[in-house]
């Protein structure tokens, strides 16, 4: 039961990576705090926790290191904790398995009073005589109703899997990416199985089909929109535009450039990690050895159209450079289609008040406040459209909880770094302007 009259500075709508972070970076300010997330419990992109899969990230993107690397709800206070610290250094790969995330996060998440689970926020109002927000949540348990009066509100509630229109509604064996692994044996239970998609989770996927190949005695399919099968882009001047003074420099781009730049960007954190493009390619060899492997791998040409007809999928492709279509038949489909954040309905109630661009999207301002300027509305990874490939980066949260967290409190309670790149992306400083040179 809540306390009706408790006033909480605030109320996190979500507890996925990013949420959790704000929540173990407040704990220790003495703020008063809840978050709510309609899950039992935190479990990490389950339905991708693939064996040996790693994050693509580095571990000091944890939950708080790169805001406070005191602090006790950091990843090496889990290993030291779980006794894992010595083989973890022994490792020598700063890329944690993705199971260790998940546990790893699971392990903060139980050390947090503010957290509450089976909760699904279903409406956010304003209070405005009390100059307030009401939050009210449903206990997935007793569909009970629970309202939270907040200060400041956070949306962390991540992003949702993407169907493409052509594929959406069809009956048979399809499943997005998301939920690849409760899926598995029946789609390798099929005669034929297609994965659509250009990313990471297209390629781990198809890689852990391959494995199966001979075995399982399917088919293997891999169509991508995509001219190539390309790979997700490191090199260190790039990894520098994951940065304060980049994201400050997209964000003030007009929205036709955002538009056009997000989606020539998409390479440097929507591509495939280098080495699982070399390992799909060793495995194919490897497999070659002992004849033809049974798997087609399609670039440039995308799915139309698709039926459903009891027994199979027809697809319609379209090969963009030969502009040629024709069809293709599969028993099962993978789509590996990506997530997009979406303006979720419970905020209708203070719509009017939100920021709203000319698409129809949450105009996030650069401190992530979405309420007119007035800093009491806050989002997570939901700003890819104003601040760019800052957004879903796990290695990105902490230096933005501690943005929020400065404009909740009032001052900088974690250090902000301001500038981290060697290179500029704007104008240099000393740049003289034409009316300067007196051109
Ligand atoms: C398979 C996969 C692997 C990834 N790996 C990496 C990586 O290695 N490195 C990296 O930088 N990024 C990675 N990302 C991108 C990104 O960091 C993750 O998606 C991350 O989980 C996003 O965290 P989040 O806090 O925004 O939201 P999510 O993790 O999406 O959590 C949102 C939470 O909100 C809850 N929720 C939603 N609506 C409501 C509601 N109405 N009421 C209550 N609760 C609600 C959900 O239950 C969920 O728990 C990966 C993404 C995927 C899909």
């Amino acid at each position: 039961m809540t306390d009706a009259t408790r006033i909480h500075d605030i109320v996190g709508i979500g507890i996925g990576p990013f949420n959790l972070g704000l929540a173990c970076l407040a704990e220790p300010l003495g703020l008063d705090t809840v978050f709510l997330d309609r899950a039992d419990d935190f479990r990490w992109h389950h339905g991708m926790m693939l064996d040996g899969a790693t994050i693509q990230v580095p571990f000091l993107a944890d939950l708080v290191t790169m805001a406070d690397p005191t602090s006790p709800y950091s990843f090496l206070s889990w290993l030291k904790q779980t006794g894992r610290l010595y083989p973890f250094y022994i490792r020598e790969n700063v890329y944690p398995l993705r199971a260790e995330y998940d546990a790893y996060c699971r392990w903060a998440s139980e050390q947090l009073a503010s957290l509450r689970w089976g909760r699904e926020v279903v409406s956010v109002e304003r209070d405005e005589a009390a100059d307030l927000y009401v939050v009210r949540a449903l206990r997935t348990d007793s569909g009970a109703e629970e309202v939270y009066r907040a200060r400041h509100v956070v949306l962390g509630v991540g992003t949702q899997p993407v169907v493409p229109e052509p594929l959406r509604g069809l009956a048979g064996p399809v499943v997005h990416s998301a939920d690849y692994l409760p899926h598995r044996e029946r789609l390798q239970a099929a005669a034929s199985v297609t994965v659509v998609g250009s990313g990471q989770s297209a390629a781990e996927i198809y890689r852990d089909l391959l494995d199966g190949i001979r075995e399982g005695g399917y088919r293997l399919d891999w169509i991508t929109r995509s001219p190539r099968f390309f790979p997700m882009e490191y090199t260190k001047l790039t990894l520098e535009m994951t940065s304060p003074e980049y994201t400050d420099h997209f964000h003030a781009l007009p929205i036709a450039l955002r538009q056009h730049l997000g989606r020539e960007q998409r390479g440097l954190y929507k591509g495939i990690s280098g080495d699982l493009v070399d390992d799909i390619y060793d495995t194919l060899y490897r497999l070659s050895a002992s004849g033809p492997v049974p798997t087609t791998l399609l670039t440039d040409t995308a799915v139309e159209d698709a039926s459903w007809d009891g027994e199979r999928f027809r697809l319609r492709l379209h090969h963009a450079q030969l502009d040629q279509t024709y069809e293709r038949e599969t028993h099962a489909l993978v789509l590996a289609t990506g997530y997009a954040a979406q303006t979720p309905a419970f905020l209708d109630p203070i719509a009017a008040e939100l920021d709203v661009d000319l698409l129809g999207r949450l105009d996030v301002a650069r401190d992530y406040s979405v309420d007119g300027g007035r800093g009491r509305v806050f989002v997570q990874n939901g700003e890819e459209h104003t601040h760019g490939l800052t957004a879903p980066d796990l290695g990105f949260g902490a230096w933005r909880n501690s943005s929020i967290l400065a404009a909740v409190t009032g001052r900088e309670v974690y250090p902000i770094e301001r500038r981290i790149a060697f290179q500029e992306f704007g104008l240099p400083q000393d740049a003289l302007l034409p009316a300067e040179v007196g051109a």
